[in-house]
This record gives C-alpha cells, sequence and structure tokens, in this order.
C-alpha cells in the first residue's frame, strides 16, 4: 500500500510543462496538493473509473492510478502534452515496476476541449481546472461535465469558491471536504512580472446527495 508521502514523492519527479500556455492557464498543480487532495479520496478511488479533465502533464490522473483506480480517461485540449503524458507514464511505470499492472496501459489520454464534450461516465472526476482568470467561466463549464458523477475532486481560486459550492448545491452536489492551500502560480508566462506569484486555492470534494 502506498503512503501518502511515497505518492507525493513519486508525482513530485513527474516531468511538468516546458512551456505552459497562458491562455489555457498551465499551471501545474504541486505534488504535494496533488497527494494532498488524492489522499482525500483514496477510499473511493479503489477500482474506480476516473476522468481527468485537464489533464496536463497526467500529475492527477497518474497519482489516482498509484493509489489504485482501475481505468484513467484524461481529457486535454493541447495534443503537444501527449509526448510527455507518455514519458510520464512510462516513466512511472519503471519506479513502480508492474506492481500495480502497467500504469501507461490504464491512461487514455484524449484530446479534446472539456467545454464541448457531451456526457461522461466515470466514479470519480478529477480536475485542475483553469481558474477562469483568462477563459472566463472555465472553471464552472469544467464542474458542469462532471454533473451527476458520484465524487468530484477539484482545485478552485478560494475567491470563487462560496458561489461555486452554491452553484454545485443546486445541481445536487455538497462540499463534502475542503482545504485552504497556497497555490504557486510560476512566472514562466511572459504576462507575470514577478518571479513566483502565490495564489489562494481551495481543494474540494463534492458529493452527490
Ligand atoms: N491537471 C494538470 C494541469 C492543470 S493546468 C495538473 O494538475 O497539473 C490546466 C490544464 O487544463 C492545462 O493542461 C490546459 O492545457 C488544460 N485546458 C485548459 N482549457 C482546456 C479545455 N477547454 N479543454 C481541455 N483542457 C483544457
Amino acid at each position: 500500500m502506498m503512503t501518502k508521502n511515497a505518492l507525493a514523492m513519486l508525482l513530485s519527479r513527474l516531468a511538468v510543462f516546458e512551456q505552459p500556455v497562458a491562455r489555457l492557464e498551465q499551471y501545474p498543480t504541486p505534488s504535494d496538493i496533488a497527494a494532498d487532495l488524492l489522499w482525500e479520496v483514496r477510499g473511493e478511488l479503489i477500482d474506480a473509473r476516473v476522468v481527468d479533465l485537464g489533464c496536463g502533464t497526467g500529475i492527477l490522473g497518474i497519482g489516482a492510478l498509484l493509489l489504485g483506480a482501475r481505468h484513467v480517461c484524461g481529457y486535454e485540449v493541447d495534443g503537444s502534452l501527449s509526448s510527455l503524458v507518455k514519458r510520464n507514464l512510462d516513466w512511472i511505470d519503471e519506479q513502480v515496476g508492474g506492481e500495480l499492472g502497467s500504469i501507461g496501459e490504464k491512461f487514455s489520454l484524449v484530446i479534446a476541449d472539456v467545454t464541448k464534450i457531451d456526457s461522461l461516465e466515470a466514479d470519480v472526476i478529477i480536475m485542475n481546472p483553469p481558474f477562469g482568470t483568462r477563459a472566463v467561466h472555465a472553471d464552472r463549464l469544467f464542474l458542469s461535465k462532471a454533473i451527476g458523477v458520484p465524487v468530484i475532486c477539484s482545485l478552485h481560486k478560494t475567491s470563487t469558491m462560496d458561489y461555486l459550492a452554491g452553484w454545485m448545491e443546486k445541481q445536487g452536489h455538497r462540499l463534502a471536504w475542503k482545504k485552504a492551500v497556497s497555490f504557486p502560480l510560476k512566472a514562466t508566462m511572459d504576462h507575470h512580472t514577478k518571479t513566483r506569484q502565490m495564489t489562494d486555492v481551495t481543494l474540494c470534494v463534492f458529493t452527490q446527495v
């Protein structure tokens, strides 16, 4: 059985965006934050069908597989990331050495715009969606795709949390757990002037009422 520290350690060694695209809000989730969120739903992840919306480098989906998910489908609009995801899957398989079966074989990457997909079949949805600072309402649009799934794990700007939780409640999803964290927005993007800017983010687990 994987410990939370071992999970965070493995995730910390995955490759991140080489040239993050500001328009797509490509901010990687720090490994300790990813481990915190996934650990909270570890019971629900066992043998689960998981969907990772805006999967980026694959970190959240890979973490879910390390905790025993049956399958992960990662949706990502930026097709240029597929080699990075593949590299991360190959690397993780080398590390865990087939103990959990091949992680790579359990992860399907779908290159698609999440805001345009229809319904999803999943037991658990995980996402670090665009916070909606560049693409307005991207956060709520991502959440809207998860409606009807029993467990939804997401990260949101703390300033938008109350609004989003209220909206989710109306759709039949209660905020069951939350944790405030400080999230680094790295200054690899040209519209940033500071080297490292921190934002208040809340980790959320929504369950169906
Ligand atoms: N899940 C990763 C990446 C988070 S950054 C992690 O936790 O580290 C947000 C991701 O969503 C980026 O990879 C970005 O390319 C992707 N994204 C942004 N808009 C999208 C859209 N409309 N459809 C699918 N993916 C999108």
